[in-house]
């Protein structure tokens, strides 16, 4: 089955949500410019993360990560 790399890191992930859960964890700019670019805001998915039931926030990011983050095999 096919990996997801990390668009700013060289972290891989089996899967997207996972790959949401490590980039939620990265502070440093590389992560929330791209977060930016793709009009997400970083303060915006760990508020939804905090306040909605669910996982609001990594749901939205894993989506966007779904599209954009590069598969491996
Ligand atoms: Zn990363």
């Amino acid at each position: 089955m096919a990996k997801y790399r990390c668009p700013c890191c060289r972290k891989i992930s089996p899967n997207t949500l996972d790959l949401a859960r490590h980039f939620i964890g990265q502070t440093n700019s590389v992560h929330k410019n791209w977060l930016k670019a793709k009009g997400l805001s970083y303060a915006q998915l760990i508020r939804w993360q905090v306040t909605e039931f669910g996982n609001k926030g990594y749901d939205a990011l894993a989506e966007a990560l779904d599209k954009e983050a590069a598969k491996v095999e």
